[in-house]
């Protein structure tokens, strides 16, 4: 029977409860999401494949419901990123290499999303392997911004922000090695998290580069994101990266609100937009008014950060790319001898900003060059770090907005990597540093007749996404 959900305030919290008390069934709400996809997709290139047994998981999940059975996510349609693998469907990271690669085995995020009984609904588009701030670098066509299709969904996970924002998910998974869930979380209206380093195991992620990766949630409040984060984060004896929830108790500061610290120096660029800054100021001022204390902090080597990312990242891109050699996965073009068939499949199967990085990193990581470019990068990391201890001895949570302005237009920054780059100047420092970093929707801005929204990113102490979390609900709850 088909049934009007109001999908447009529906969260997981109030999924959960519908579920329980029959209000619907997951099949009648998983239905209302295919058919939100079916209707929005063709236009936003959000997923790049539907699941065609994602009903039968629904009726599955409303078995255990009716049983008394069911767990807290039982029944909850998710949107999953291209480039965690799902054993038996595709798993492409959106590019030409893996087209038609089948994942042979489940992520941990998966395995235990799966125990609970989630639906999965399909796989969304992506920059390729994860490379890009717009997902204009995906093989498959970009995924385009439900709030103004002529602009950008952000990247690399644009999928999965377009995919909640369009109603076609009620929550979804991304990776975050730069920025790539919370600047597009920022650009579709939604709320990201990037997850402390090593909280959510990388089991099953492709690889893009592994001192920086975490996989994390997409969700419309920040409570959700709480209820999918607690889901997804813990040990894991195959990422020996991961760390036990056990091992941080944070020392709040502030004695009754957590004390937030802005770093106002890095804010003065002139690449921000002022509706951005002006939108910040009034979220702060809505904090304030919350009995938040709000103090001005330092971080001196803070403009370095972005630089650091962009020597680091490549190099560890360079090798984590060898693997796709034409023999152990996915494509393979046929050379005159092993060696050329390792050249012809990866100039056919990798698109260009791909190749650019593989080239970026094994410049700075040769004989030579190592030292003047990857182990100082390394060294200004640590000082970055250190930086951002310092100012956790004095504050609880450091805002700064996501990024510096509203979704772009499709295009506009296509043939200027740079200013590619640029997009990333807030968010990496998180992926350097290991630390926690929230994005949540902070008001909008008009151009051109659209209202396209903009985020604000609060960010904590390694292992502390608690705090954030309390300040997020207290923001949205304004
Ligand atoms: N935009 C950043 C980059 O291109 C972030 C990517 C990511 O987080 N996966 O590297």
């Amino acid at each position: 029977m088909p049934m009007n959900i109001d999908l447009k305030n529906l969260t997981i919290a109030k999924a959960q409860d519908a579920l329980k008390k029959g209000e619907f069934t997951s099949v009648q709400l998983t239905q209302a999401y295919l058919d939100q996809i079916a209707l929005k997709n063709k236009d936003i290139n959000a997923y790049l494949e539907v699941y065609g047994d994602a009903l039968k998981a629904a009726a599955h999940a409303d078995e255990l419901i009716k049983a008394g059975q069911a767990g807290p996510l039982t029944g909850i349609p998710l949107a999953i990123k291209d480039n965690i693998l799902v054993k038996g469907k595709i798993a492409s990271a959106s590019s030409k290499i893996l087209e038609n690669y089948h994942a042979t085995y489940n992520a941990t995020v998966i395995s235990k999303l799966g125990r609970e009984r989630m639906v999965f609904l399909g796989r969304t588009n992506m920059d390729e392997f994860a490379m890009g701030g717009s997902t204009e670098n995906s093989a498959f066509g970009v995924t385009k911004n439900p709030h103004d299709t002529s602009r950008v969904a952000g990247g690399s996970s644009g999928g999965s922000a377009a995919a909640v924002a369009m109603d076609g998910a009620l929550c979804a998974l991304g990776s975050d090695t730069g920025g790539s869930i919370r600047q597009p979380a920022s650009f579709c209206g939604v709320v990201g998290l990037k997850p402390t380093y090593g909280a959510v195991s990388r089991y099953g992620v492709m690889a893009m580069g592994s001192s920086l990766d975490q996989i994390g949630p997409f969700t419309k409040t920040v409570e959700d994101s709480e209820i999918l984060f607690n889901a997804i984060r813990g040990v894991d004896v195959h990422d020996s990266t991961t760390i036990t929830e056990e091992t941080y108790s944070p020392a709040r500061i502030g004695a009754k609100k957590p004390v937030i610290g802005v770093p106002r120096d890095f804010l003065k660029g002139d690449g921000i937009d002022p509706a951005m800054l002006a939108a910040f100021e009034k979220s702060l001022a809505v904090l304030k008014g919350k009995g938040y204390e709000i103090k001005d902090i330092s971080l001196p080597n803070i403009s370095y950060s972005l630089m650091v990312y962009y020597v680091l990242m490549p190099a560890e891109v360079s090798s984590n790319m060898a693997r796709f050699d034409g023999v152990k996965y996915g494509l393979y073009v046929d050379g005159a001898d092993g060696i050329a068939d390792y050249f012809e499949t990866r100039g056919a199967g990798f698109g260009r900003e791909v190749i650019r990085r593989v080239l970026l990193g094994t410049y700075v990581l040769s004989s030579g060059y190592y030292d003047a470019y990857y182990n100082r990068a390394n060294a200004v990391r640590a000082m970055i770090t250190e930086d951002f201890n310092k100012a956790f001895q004095s504050v609880d949570i450091i805002a700064t907005p996501t990024t510096p302005s509203a979704a772009f237009k499709i295009g506009e920054k296509t043939a200027d990597p740079v200013a590619m780059y640029l997009e990333d100047i807030f968010t990496v420092t998180a992926n350097l540093t290991g630390m926690p970093a929230l994005s949540i929707p902070c008001g909008t801005t008009t151009i051109d007749g659209k209202e396209l929204p903009l985020g604000l990113q609060l960010s904590g102490r390694h292992g502390d996404e608690k705090t954030l979390f309390e300040a997020g609900k207290d923001y949205e709850g304004q």
